[in-house]
């Protein structure tokens, strides 16, 4: 079976959908678009009703191709999303196989190589009349103001129990197994504002109790699996009033939930007794943005991603990430999965890159794990 990509046609989708402007919550137009692809190819599409819960105009893309072995379906997943500078891409072509943007945006690879390795494969699946299992197809709004989409989607659309998400810098054969709790801290400490100079002891100076709380905490590796931050800090009026207000944001990291709650609490309730002993209080708010998983090395996930990498020659390198992604959602809902490389290099950066090599390599590892018979 030849299972050949087509290469200038792979190169032309991720330049065109690179030229579209997708930033997080106006995703319209790349949905449209995906959602006529997916449509040319024959797939069943929908597009969910979402928009109003996710906040973006428009809703998540399901699409289903049937399969023509009976074997268990699988969900291939990327999203339609991209961060800022997100305006007015475009995709350079370099004579040595680099793709990058013009530099003053990013490139979009993140994750729209991934988009178009999955469209290219379903092409070539279709044309060539490839055996190949049930295939569900997800592409979220929002995953970049994390998962905004993925989390209102209703999963009881989803047969699959098996997940790739294609969202992960590296080489083909990388893949993620294990990603943190992230949980996002606001605290404001509240303190009394007085004339520095003619009544400073009438004061409460709410900068001077969040540095206390502050000096008392540790930052950075708290413990083997758990990193904690204060990321920003501001207050104050004026040079010559004591600070009525000090607000500083954070977050919290790790492998393990419950250990990630803790620390967090463990960081608003040292400024709460600071401010305490102040005489004062504080308002802190936490949210989990995303919930840890672990897939089991035994899972069919991992096991059939490992027999891809051993068809196509390469090492299976599975490992953790310390980032989230949509696999987050999807894993504590129930599903099996990995992230894997999708071939994108500096994401978040308008050094951004992939080059034509990795994407024809990617794209060929979303083909053989569509088309295996297991
Ligand atoms: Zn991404």
């Amino acid at each position: 079976m030849s299972m050949k990509i087509n290469r200038e046609r792979l190169l032309d989708t991720f330049t065109k959908l690179v030229s579209i402007d997708s930033p997080s919550y106006g995703e319209r137009e790349m949905c449209a678009e995906l959602k006529a692809r997916l449509l040319a190819l024959g797939l069943s599409v929908e597009e969910d009703d979402t928009a109003k819960v996710s906040g973006s105009n428009c809703g998540n893309l399901i699409a289903k191709l049937p399969g023509t072995l009976d074997i268990p379906p699988v969900m291939y997943s990327c999203h339609m999303d991209t961060v800022a500078p997100a305006f007015g891409k475009r995709a350079i072509i370099h004579e040595d196989g680099l793709i990058t943007s013009a530099g003053d945006t990013i490139l979009g690879a993140d994750d729209l190589a991934g988009v178009s390795g999955i469209l290219e494969a379903l092409q070539v699946i279709i044309e060539e009349d490839i055996p190949h299992g049930p295939i569900e197809i997800v592409f979220t709004t929002g995953e970049e103001v994390y998962g905004k989409g993925v989390n209102a989607l209703d999963m009881s659309k989803i047969k699959a129990k098996d997940a790739y998400v294609f969202d992960l810098t590296g080489q083909t054969g990388h893949a993620a197994r294990k990603a943190p709790t992230i949980i996002s801290i606001r605290i404001e400490v509240k303190g009394k504002a007085a004339h520095a100079g003619f009544a400073p002891e009438q004061g409460i100076h709410a900068i001077r109790i969040a540095s206390g709380a502050i000096a008392k905490l540790q930052f950075g590796h708290v413990d083997e699996e758990t990193t904690a931050n204060i990321g920003t800090i501001a207050g104050g009026a004026a040079t010559n009033i004591v600070p009525e207000s000090c607000v500083v944001t954070g977050e919290v990291r790790g492998y393990n939930h419950e250990k990630a709650l803790a620390q967090t609490e463990h960081i608003i309730e040292t400024f709460r007794r600071e401010a305490k002993a102040a005489g004062t209080e504080i308002i802190a708010e936490s949210e989990v943005c995303i919930k840890a998983y672990e897939i089991d090395l035994n899972s069919r996930a991992v096991q059939r991603f490992c027999k891809a990498c051993e068809e196509m020659g390469v090492e299976p390198d599975l490992c953790e990430t310390f980032g989230g992604s949509d696999l987050n959602v999807f894993a504590n809902r129930g599903m099996d999965g990995l992230v894997v490389a999708s071939a994108m290099e500096q994401c978040h950066s308008c050094k951004e890159y992939t080059t034509v090599d990795e994407l024809c390599r990617m794209t060929q590892m979303v083909l053989t794990l569509m088309t295996m018979d297991e």
